[in-house]
């Protein structure tokens, strides 16, 4: 699978298809990011990386924030916008630690 790029610039905007950086998967915790104008535009990682690691770049672009956004916020704009929900490490991590909805009181509510 390939992601395009999209920059905007004065005379608007233009979508860009690279041979090597639009292989780069998406995650929630990215360990890179995308630097330039597309006129050129490199990978730059953010933290160290391992040879063997994967590289992941944020769904949101660096500079939208995306990834300080709650769990449940991310997860509605990547399935109102890409359809699907995110399966990232991160979020396993964080729907984990979601307090799941005791049954009974759900059942109990019901019954009223
Ligand atoms: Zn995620």
């Amino acid at each position: 699978m390939s992601n395009c790029f999209r920059f905007r610039g004065r005379k608007g905007s233009t979508t860009a298809l690279f041979e090597v950086m639009s292989r780069a998967n998406h995650s929630c915790l990215p360990n890179a990011r995308m630097v330039g104008d597309g006129h050129p535009a490199m990978l730059m990682t953010t933290t160290y990386v391992n040879s063997q690691e994967e590289i992941f770049l944020s769904y949101g672009g660096w500079e939208t924030g995306f990834t300080e956004q709650p769990f449940h916020q991310r997860q509605r704009h990547l399935l109102d916008n890409w359809g699907f929900f995110c399966r990232c490490s991160r979020c396993q991590e964080e729907e984990a630690l979601q307090i799941k909805p005791d049954v009974t009181q759900i059942s109990a509510g019901f019954a009223a």
